[in-house]
């Protein structure tokens, strides 16, 4: 196969003068698949194009946020009507109270939402507001999970830092990390011995409502309601970091399907509609504590923006019951798609969903936690990737990303994902274990 790719490698090799490592977050530049990342140039419904021209069925929907496709024309006309109206104004604006009504009619714990710009300033409000609130310093995470890079909350964080394969990283202090503690997901009983050796002094347990960021790995059952029941049992909040999960797993997200409810919830992702907007939200006698009603200081010049609360509210309005089907479908169809080719090429493998995440391990032992995740053959994932990029499919440049469906995707997109998946599989069969 020869796919023409000259203008995204001159692309990028401008980009890596103009920018460190040509990329504007890790994961895009390809360093775990290597080869040369693609530069997109238009989006259309379940497609992507890149510079050389080159079309591919895009199986990344931005990391989560498009679900209706790209260049929905109801969002993309929100949009655009919304930015002849001005594009910011530093004031109180219509839309963002109607966006925040939409997320608190859709998730039932959520009673108020402060917005901000990203998934990262979400958790980072809502850590510092679970501190304030409990008057406590000790956050508990989990391994692999991934809450964006707050300082305090990078520790053996998932997605790109698993990627490049970083216990945490340089620049964070050991005071900003000493407040973290890093748990082993999905294993209760280390929850409750830590909570009992740390008595009074932790301030909330943050979780992936379903972890999306190590692959796609479920919380076993039972596992968030006892998390919460262990939380408040010492007097901790639990936040659910519902960025990935949250309007895409269900119209409630996580929530939706398990019905634990958290204290605090951080949004992002699906509710921006793929601008920049993000929300931290909860009990109102929590968010009460925040300024300009309580002490508690947050704030964003650009918070509420009208073009990005428009996109986000016009994704929301359109994401109905039949979106949410056809999420779930796409993503049943994508997974027997997967397990049949890779079956046929005798690759161990396990795909594993959360929702309608779905994720490839290659291995047969069952993945509930990170250690699973990363003992699996991983090697196999770079020229698997690569066959696939070649025939027309873009699924995420990494073996610890969850892939992301969306409802666009048509028979069409599928025939092409079944046209490629076979020689793929071979490949990931044909792979070397690294010496
Ligand atoms: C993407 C993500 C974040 C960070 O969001 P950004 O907008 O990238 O800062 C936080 N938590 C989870 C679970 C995520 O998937």
């Amino acid at each position: 196969m020869t796919q023409r790719v000259e203008r995204s490698k001159s692309w990028f090799e401008r980009a890596e003068t103009a920018t460190p490592g040509g990329v504007n977050s890790p994961v895009r530049a390809f360093s775990s698949v290597g080869g040369t990342p693609r530069f997109m140039v238009r989006g259309e419904g379940a497609h992507l194009w890149d510079a050389d021209g080159n079309t591919y069925v895009d199986l990344v929907s931005s990391w989560g946020p498009m679900i209706l496709g790209h260049a929905h024309p109801g969002v993309v006309e929100a949009a655009r009507e919304a930015a002849s109206a001005g594009l910011s104004f530093g004031t109180p604006t219509t839309g963002e109270v109607e966006l925040a009504e939409e997320i608190i009619g859709r998730v039932d714990p959520v009673e108020q939402v402060r917005l901000v710009n990203s998934g990262t300033e979400a958790t980072m409000s809502a850590i510092r507001l679970a501190r304030a609130f409990t008057g406590r310093s000790k956050i508990i995470k989990f391994a692999g999970c991934y809450h964006g890079h707050v300082d305090a909350l990078l520790a053996q964080a998932g997605s790109g830092v698993a990627t490049l394969g970083l216990p945490t990283s340089p620049g964070v202090t050991g005071t900003q990390a000493s407040d973290t503690i890093v748990l082993p997901y999905n294993d209760i009983e280390a929850v409750r011995q830590c909570l009992a050796a740390n008595q009074d002094s932790v301030a909330a347990i943050i979780t992936e409502a379903a972890a999306g960021n190590m692959g796609a790995v479920p919380p076993r059952d039972g596992f968030n309601a006892a998390l919460r029941e262990a939380a408040h049992e010492h007097g901790a909040l639990l936040i659910m970091d519902e960025v990935m999960t949250g309007f895409r797993v269900s119209r409630s997200g996580w929530f939706g399907l398990d019905l634990v409810p958290g204290d605090l919830y951080t949004f992002g992702k699906v509710m921006s509609g793929g601008l920049p907007a993000a929300a931290f939200g909860g009990r109102a006698e929590v968010m009460a504590k925040l300024a300009p009603s309580g002490p508690v200081y947050q704030a964003g010049t650009l918070a509420g923006n009208p073009v990005a609360v428009a996109a986000g509210l016009a994704t929301l309005r359109a994401a109905d019951d039949a979106v949410y089907r056809a999420l779930d479908a796409n993503s049943q169809r994508l997974g027997a798609l997967l397990e049949q080719a890779l079956t046929g090429a005798g690759v161990p493998h396990t795909v594993s969903y959360a929702g309608n995440l779905v994720s490839v391990f290659f291995t047969e032992r069952p993945v509930h936690d990170y250690p699973a995740a990363a003992a699996a053959d991983t090697w196999r994932f770079p020229p698997f990737f690569h066959a696939l990029l070649e025939r027309g499919v873009y699924p995420p440049p990494s073996a610890f990303e969850a892939w992301f469906v969306n409802a666009a995707m048509d028979d069409a997109a599928f025939e092409t994902i079944e046209a490629a998946l076979p020689a793929a599989a071979r490949a990931a069969a044909a792979a070397g274990r690294p010496a």
